[in-house]
């Protein structure tokens, strides 16, 4: 008897001291959308929902696959801890169900606090995993952003995808800017998301990716913390100094041919590339 109620004490300890976490928010809504049903699957760090019968369902071992390295590459780029709790994924086939699901037209959706990530993905688009994992790993790590921070959070988002068709952002970005300009800086800050947002979001993950690469994970969190103006210091120089300087570094160098270009400019930078 003694030993019997020593073990049952033991597994309610073990039970208790590693609850799993329950869906929240719109994870925990999806779930129980009468209008889904949906193929459950895990992988390290995720609880992963196909919708029943979608092309991401036929596609799932190998959708599943990439999610762990997603994880992996967004915790490497800012060098930051797993989320404590597994993140819940949806993928989805159309604009349609992410519109009943998230209550926008996106065709990739995080909410962070919750942990959800929904992924839009058929014949024609490609699922942004990278880009939403990373809006939940950032969040965990650094805590809500400053108000009026979109610029960075979407930019450290698509600098983790870090593409954008079959080119870099970077590529692409060169393309656009000198198809249409610049988004001006002043703008990013505060003004991101009145901007063409295809250019917006490139400018932005560039400027990301350079910051990272340059001054490191802690000066970008300081940023996210903060905020940013034209007037922030970063290392030893202001941001519009280090803005001004950064776009002569990429100005030059390889961009999209024209047909392509225009391909992406027209639908976004999941749109699959034609297959001969
Ligand atoms: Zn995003």
């Amino acid at each position: 008897m003694r030993t019997a109620t020593f073990a049952g004490l033991l597994v309610f300890v073990a039970v208790s001291a590693a609850p799993a976490a329950s869906q929240e928010g719109l994870a925990a809504s999806a779930l129980a959308n009468s209008e889904f049903s949906w193929v459950r699957r895990a992988a390290p760090g995720f609880r992963v929902y196909f919708q029943a019968g979608s092309y991401a369902a036929q596609h799932q071992d190998s959708l599943l696959a990439r999610l762990p390295m997603a994880l992996q590459h967004a915790r490497t780029l800012i060098r930051s801890p797993a989320p404590a709790d597994p993140i819940d994924l949806f993928f989805v086939e159309t604009r349609e169900a992410m519109t009943r699901l998230v209550g926008a037209r996106a065709t990739g959706f995080t909410h962070q606090s919750a942990r959800a990530v929904f992924l839009m993905t058929n014949p024609t688009w490609r699922a942004f995993e990278r880009h939403e994992i990373m809006h939940v790993v950032a969040w965990h790590a650094w805590g809500p952003p400053a108000a009026r921070n979109d610029w960075l959070q979407e930019g450290l988002a698509q600098a983790a995808d870090g593409r954008c068709g079959e080119f870099s952002n970077e590529a692409v970005l060169r393309g656009l800017t000198r198809r249409h300009g610049w988004v001006t800086l002043q703008d990013m800050l505060v003004n991101f998301r009145q901007q063409p947002d295809l250019r917006a979001y490139l400018q932005a993950a560039a400027l990301t990716r350079f910051l990272l690469d340059a001054y490191g994970p802690t000066a970008v969190e300081t940023l996210w913390r903060n905020g940013g103006t034209a007037d922030s210091i970063i290392g030893d120089r202001s941001f519009a100094a280090i803005e001004q300087q950064w776009r002569e570094v990429i100005a030059s160098g390889d961009q999209p041919a024209p047909q392509r270009l225009a391909a992406i400019d027209e639908v976004g930078c999941g749109v699959v590339a034609p297959t001969r």
